[in-house]
């Protein structure tokens, strides 16, 4: 045990951000990409994008964020203001030599769309890239390694909606209700350590060493012939729930979401028409302000980010908020290049 390299922070906290990369829906105006937003971590496996809209990557530019970084890319629908960044994105990795892991999940065909353009373009991917199909009606995932062969390398039965398990987090999706088939996303944090006391641990004599980080994280240790239970100690205090990000995806308001995300310090939903245009948000299957307002009410969300912004109000936005905060005050619109930290 090396007593002098200990270097824990006892009560640091997981930076959790939100990017805007593009608020836009369906075409691209001035201001506004089409859809993908950025949650960044800075302690795990790095950065989940929430879809994936054209030219994503001058965004990641913009924003400053480091390409090749482990990432995992949930895509929502096959509509293409979602997905058509994708292989955009896929061919810069290759071009600068990429290294870091890639996951990409969404629905059934997303290896076909990757594999057709490895066909027909030759996109490659040099790096460790696995592709993950939810199979919704089979409640199954299936697994693609890399973009050569057809076939998927396993078939896993999933469960409690979760479709990935990470060191410090799970994502976890649900069916929502669109025109197509598509999926919303919660991004769901594991509970952290509680607040530590080191002064606690100094009383009954505990050096300052690496017997400390496990205390941090609640475990029971043998110090001097006896047990000691950090929590009943007063050494750590107890564990804290983890943060929940929610991402709707394109939909009308409906109740899998709203259990999907109960809850949720941060809903991304969309908001592609004001109230004015109920009924063309009913017809085509997406939300209003007031739809993604009322959504964050039941879901006991605690923020709201509106995106998916229609071309219509490129130039005055203001009345989206302001409906949305009628309803539901803790509310923000999405620009591109927005950032908001989840505390
Ligand atoms: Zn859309
Ligand atoms: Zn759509």
């Amino acid at each position: 045990m090396n007593f002098l390299t200990c270097e824990i922070k006892p009560n640091s906290m997981m930076s959790l951000e939100v990017v805007v990369l593009g608020s836009s829906a369906a075409i691209p105006v001035k201001d506004r990409n089409l859809p993908s937003i950025a949650l960044i971590l800075d302690n795990g496996p790095d950065m989940i994008l929430f879809d994936c809209g054209e030219d994503v990557q001058r965004r990641f530019i913009e924003a400053g964020l480091k390409f090749n970084r482990p990432m995992t890319i949930l895509i929502s629908h096959f509509h293409g203001d979602h997905v058509n960044g994708l292989p955009g994105l896929l061919f810069r990795f290759n071009l600068t030599d990429r290294t870091a892991p890639l996951t990409i999940i969404g629905p059934r065909n997303l290896f076909l769309y990757l594999f057709l353009h490895r066909l027909t373009v030759g996109l490659r991917a040099q790096y460790p890239i696995t592709i993950i199909e939810i199979d919704h009606d089979n409640k199954k995932k299936l697994i693609y390694e890399g973009l050569d062969s057809e076939f998927p390398i396993d078939e896993i039965e999933i469960k409690e909606n979760t479709i990935l398990e990470a060191k410090n987090h799970v994502i976890k999706y649900t069916l929502v209700e669109h025109s197509i088939l598509t999926f919303g996303y919660s991004f769901v944090e594991k509970p952290r350590n509680g607040k530590f006391f080191p002064e606690k641990a100094l009383e009954l004599g505990i050096p300052r060493n690496s017997i400390w980080k496990r205390l941090h994280e609640g475990k029971k240790i043998e110090f001097n012939d006896r047990v000691i239970d950090p929590e009943k100690e007063g050494i750590v205090g107890p564990k804290r729930p983890g943060r929940k990000i929610t991402y709707s995806g394109d939909t009308a308001p409906c109740g899998s979401l709203i259990e999907l995300g109960e809850g949720s310090d941060l809903l991304i939903h969309e908001a592609t028409y004001t109230k004015e245009l109920a009924h063309i948000a009913k017809e085509k299957k997406h939300s209003t302000t007031v739809d993604a307002a009322t959504v964050a009410i039941k879901m006991n969300a605690k923020k709201l980010l509106l995106t998916h912004i229609s071309s219509r109000y490129q130039d005055d936005p203001s009345v989206l908020l302001d409906e949305a905060k009628e309803v539901f005050p803790n509310s923000l619109l999405a620009r591109d290049l927005m950032r908001i930290e989840i505390k």
